[in-house]
């Protein structure tokens, strides 16, 4: 393979891809051209101000929730979004039709705009002012996913099951496997969100969770790069069947199996042939594995912390998309191929969820995506 793969040639900064102003912009623009189809609206501020938008599209009684930049360094999942919300707000199609009746997608395309702006994955929170904050923290140490060097927090590990927790020094965790502590505003607005629809629909049927990884990786026993990595949620102890978590009756792995295969499905369908081979954006499309003990692996993975965990907790089916190469790092080499693989996965999803075919799909067929670690 080629040894280069993570140091292309080309622009590495973050200058082509949508920024915060550009992004109001956007979605004003979306908004105003969709005959009423798209509403734009904000769910909070981050801790530096900036607004975090959504847009929502479609009115049918299932919901299905997207974020998007959660990492600020993590940017193709926003432009994918902005191109399904002018497609979803624009198109007379048969397809873009159905979605629209019989979905409603609530987009939160940069989660965290403060990492976004400084092209980073944390937020900008320091602990001091968190304790101003929070004056029950006053000599509490930040938790594990804080970082002294940025000054801000791994967001995506600051959620957890409990929708109605609240910081306190003993909730502080030490570790991955336990719950975040909802300091940040980015996590209390999405919790709010996911609480607001919760209300309105009696459930949040899907949330997808936009990411990157690494650029080098191969999907195992192939030949091939991974494009896209996707996930259902990492809760623990796999094999012997999520014992940590039996107190969380409305958990289904299967409809998370079910929605990611979902994704990959629309990846292949929409690379152009049925192998998903042969596209120029295409390399593969693998399973992200979070439980093995074999070919001198031994893991299981139990990220309790995840925004996706939490929301699986409480009875959505949760995928994570992982594409390939962290975006400062690669700038606009991939941007248009890495871009539009996400939105065919982001598709996958929302056309199965529309003509409920996603009920029906065989949940263990994810297994058969080839295996990256
Ligand atoms: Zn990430």
């Amino acid at each position: 393979m080629n040894a280069n793969c993570g140091n292309l040639p080309g622009n590495r900064s973050a200058s082509g891809w949508t920024d915060y102003a550009q992004l109001g912009k956007q979605l004003a623009q979306i908004e105003a051209t969709s005959n009423g189809r798209v509403a734009v609206d904000v769910i909070g501020q981050s801790h530096r101000g900036r607004d975090i938008y959504t847009a929502r599209v479609g009115t049918g009684d299932r919901v299905l929730l997207i974020t998007s930049e959660i990492h600020g360094n993590e940017k193709t999942g926003t432009e994918a979004l902005l191109q399904m919300l002018k497609t979803l707000g624009s198109s007379g199609s048969p397809q873009a039709k159905a979605i629209r009746d019989n979905l409603t997608i609530v987009a939160v395309p940069k989660f965290n705009p403060d990492g976004a702006e400084l092209n980073r994955r944390q937020n900008d929170f320091p602990w001091n002012e968190v304790v101003e904050k929070f004056p029950q923290l006053a000599g509490t140490n930040a938790p594990y996913y804080y970082s002294n060097g940025a000054q801000g927090f791994d967001v995506n590990r600051d959620f957890s099951a409990d929708l109605t927790a609240e910081p306190s020094p003993a909730t502080r965790p030490s570790n991955e496997t336990l719950p975040g502590m909802y300091l940040t505003n980015e996590s209390r607005a999405l919790r709010d969100l996911y609480v607001n629809l919760r209300d309105e629909f009696g459930k949040v049927h899907a949330y997808v969770d936009l990411h990157h990884m690494g650029p080098c990786n191969e999907n195992i026993g192939t030949d091939q790069y991974v494009t896209v990595a996707l996930d259902f949620p990492p809760l623990g102890s796999e094999a012997a069947g999520n014992p940590r978590y039996a107190d969380w009756p409305l958990l289904d792995q299967d409809a998370s199996r079910r929605h990611t295969l979902a994704a990959a499905l629309g990846m292949m369908q929409h690379a152009g042939n049925g192998s998903g081979t042969g596209s120029p954006f295409f390399g593969g499309v693998s399973q992200y594995v979070h439980y093995q003990v074999a070919d001198g692996y031994s893991f299981d993975r139990d990220y309790a912390g995840q925004a996706r965990s939490a929301f699986a907790l409480n009875g959505s089916a949760s995928v994570l998309f992982e594409v390939r190469g962290q975006s400062h790092a690669w700038g606009q080499k991939q941007k248009g191929q890495l871009t539009k693989a996400v939105e065919a996965g982001i598709f996958g999803i929302a056309e199965r969820m529309a003509d409920r075919s996603v009920d029906n799909l065989n949940g263990d067929d994810f297994y058969e995506l080839p295996k990256y670690w």
